[in-house]
Formats: structure tokens, sequence, C-alpha cells
């Protein structure tokens, strides 16, 4: 069936109404006091929205306060380089948002003289702004009449109606754009979608909602028929993907203490634009899956195979520090950490054209983005600690 056509057979314009009234009257007594809320400039929503993808409210608080410190305005935002804004999302993962966030706001200011577009659609036009976030932007702040689905609100959706069907799929994807399109409140979509998705972050949760607090329960199909928890189905994701990696902390006596050598991972793909220790993907055995012929392959050698005798002659010591856990939403990673220990920067590591590269004081690890993995390698290699995380 169409999904418009089922929306409409589905909600009558007087349930429409009262539904509205409802769920808004609970928002104004029940929201939560969140710093991205009230009277905040549109390119504040636009980081908030961004930093919420993916990343639960209590972890974006604080990392929203840091950020608007530092770059309080686009104009701010788009004059600062790409290693400031790196450290600055460290931690917060899926690093790409990050990117996409500062080239837009570059282009923001260069073609708009600083104005973000007022429109779901003109928004869609910059880069990592998609359906959710632009309808989100578009209508909180500038009171578009645009609906907004994210998992929160998908799940109410389907339950008030009770949607079955594959939640990752188009149909069902294209119904709950469907039902938010017919529900939200021409007269106030932003406090109308912003409703939507505390209900489903705070009282219809995925598992244990508390329907007898709920604003819309006389409204709930999965309610009435005491079968809430079945909507939406379960999504199969598959195993994760299992990963290993070895890295190595390659470490150089330099006068008045100790270098690290460390690079940048390409923009694209995992930890894109982050730095990291030279890592390489190995196979089960621990050995590397394909061979580097350069200096820093002939460290890898050395360290997996625990031999400290390379050509060139500048290893002091190799040693294998154990292996960590580390868990991605589809990967699982098991990294082999080794710390290698130079005689001296003699052999210039940094220096390499198809990668960037740098020696860095061991006391100026903190300035460089990396991701959690790489703080765990970290922490294990020079102080001995770490252990197993998930993000
Ligand atoms: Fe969700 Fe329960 Fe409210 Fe239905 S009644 S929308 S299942 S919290």
């Amino acid at each position: 069936m169409d999904p418009e056509a089922f929306v409409e057979a589905v909600w009558h314009d007087s349930e429409v109404e009262t539904f509205r009234r409802s769920l808004l009257d609970w928002y104004e007594t029940h929201r939560r006091e969140l710093p991205w809320r009230g009277d905040v400039s549109p390119y504040e929503h636009w980081v908030a929205e961004v930093m919420l993808q993916q990343t639960q409210v209590s972890t974006v608080v604080d990392y929203y306060r840091r950020w608007l410190d530092r770059f309080p305005t686009v104009e701010a935002l788009a004059e600062a380089d790409r290693e400031q804004v790196m450290e600055l999302w460290e931690g917060l993962g899926y690093y790409r948002r990050a990117r996409y966030l500062h080239e837009s706001a570059r282009r923001v200011v260069e073609e708009r003289d600083g104005e973000l577009p007022m429109t779901a659609d003109g928004l869609e036009q910059l880069k990592g702004i998609g359906e959710y976030t632009a309808g989100a932007i578009a209508s909180i702040a500038f009171n578009e009449s645009v609906p907004v689905v994210d998992g929160n609100v998908a799940r109410v959706l389907a339950r008030l109606r009770q949607v079955t069907g594959d939640p990752t799929s188009t149909d069902f994807r294209n119904v709950s754009w469907a039902m938010a399109g017919r529900l939200v409140d021409p007269d106030r979509p932003g406090d109308f979608n912003q409703a939507m998705m505390e209900l489903g972050a705070t009282v219809c949760t995925p598992t244990k909602p508390t329907c007898m607090l709920c604003p819309v329960s006389d409204k709930c199909d999965a309610f009435a028929s005491g079968d809430v928890e079945s909507f939406p189905e379960p999504v199969d994701r598959g195993p994760r993907k299992q990963m290993r990696v070895a890295t190595a902390v390659v470490l150089a006596a330099e006068e008045g203490g100790q270098a690290v050598l460390v690079r940048r991972r390409p923009a694209e793909g995992l930890f894109g634009g982050l730095w990291e220790f030279p890592s390489q993907e190995v196979d089960e055995e621990g050995r590397p899956d394909a061979d580097r012929d350069d200096e820093l392959g002939r460290i890898f050698e050395s360290a997996i195979s625990g031999e400290t005798s390379p050509s060139d002659g500048s290893i002091q010591s190799v040693e294998s520090v154990g292996d960590l856990q580390h868990t991605l939403t589809h990967i699982e990673m098991t990294i082999d950490v080794y710390v290698v220990r130079l005689e001296s920067k003699a052999v210039d590591l940094a220096k390499h054209a198809d990668e960037e590269r740098r020696w860095i004081e061991v006391a100026s690890l903190s300035d460089v983005a990396m991701s959690t993995a790489m703080r765990k390698v970290e922490r294990r290699a020079l102080s001995g600690d770490g252990g197993s995380t998930s993000v």
C-alpha cells in the first residue's frame, strides 16, 4: 500500500489534533533542560544535531559545551584548522561528522556569508546533513513544518499503529516518514519534533516503556493490545566483523626526552583523519596481511618476530605488551601492541611520500586527535594500563 494512503487511513483528522495537543502539553512540563534547547542560534542547533547523530544525549552535553566555548560561531569554526576540530571531537566517534561539519561551515561562510539555509531542502545540500538532521534544524531553528524520524521517533510511530516489517527496509522507512509528516504540528513543528524524540528517549523506550506515564497512550494501538515490545520488530545485524591489527608504539630517544612516531589515517574510512601509532592489519596468527617494503615495514617485521637485528641496526629493543580488545558497532578488533625502541631518530621514519607522519614528544600525545582504541594502546604501551571497551 502507498505509505501516504496507509497513514491517511489509520490517522483521522480529529485524532491528529488531539494527539498533537496531548504531546505538546506533556512536552511543556516534562522536557529535559538541555543546553541546545531554548534561545540558541541555528549554528548551535546544527552542532547539537550533528553530535546527536549516533551519540547519546548524556555524552553529547559536555562535548557540545566545549565545542561552543572554542567555536562559538560558524565563522570561528570555519577559521579553525582541521587538527583543532578533530582534537575537540576526539572520543565522540564517527569522525566523519566532524570533518563534514568543518567543511560545511567553511562553505556557509564563503558562499552564504555565514547564514545557514533556512529550509530542509537547502540544508540537505550541505555535506553531513541528511534528511533527519535537515528536518530537525529546519523545524527547530526556522519553524519549517517538516517531520523528523530518528530511531526514537520510528519506535514510537511503529507502536502507535503496530507497524510491522523489517525496520531497516525502505517500506518501513517510508511509512515512518509519512506518519511523522501527517502528525507534525504545522504551528509548532520544532516543539512537536523534539517532543516526539523526547517521548521515545524517556518514556517509549526500547524495553520496558513506561506506558502509564505516556501522554498519548489513549492513541496507541500497541498499548491497547498489551503487546508493546513486539514493535518495531527486532533487527538482525549479524555478527561483527573480526579484525586483528598490529600496532607499533615506536619510541626514539631525543634530547631531553622521548619522541614517538604517529601518522594520520586516510580521510575516508575507519577513524578517518585521526592520528594513530603505526598499525597494520594482520591475519589470525598475527602475521601481516601484506608486506610493506619500507623502514616501517621492517620495524613491524622485527616487532612481530621479536628479532632485534634489522638491516639499519637502529632498533634497540622490541617488546610485545599483549593484546587489547576494542568493540565498534560493526567490528570486533583485537590489537596486538608492540613497543619498539630506537636508538635515535636516525632513520627518519617521519619522511614518507604517501602518508603524513610525525615524531612528537611523548608528553604531547594528548595534543593530537586519536581514537579511543589508540588511547588504550597508549595507556598499555606507556603506562602498562588499558583494557576492553565498547563504543
Ligand atoms: Fe510508547 Fe507505551 Fe506510549 Fe504506546 S503507550 S507510545 S508504547 S509509551
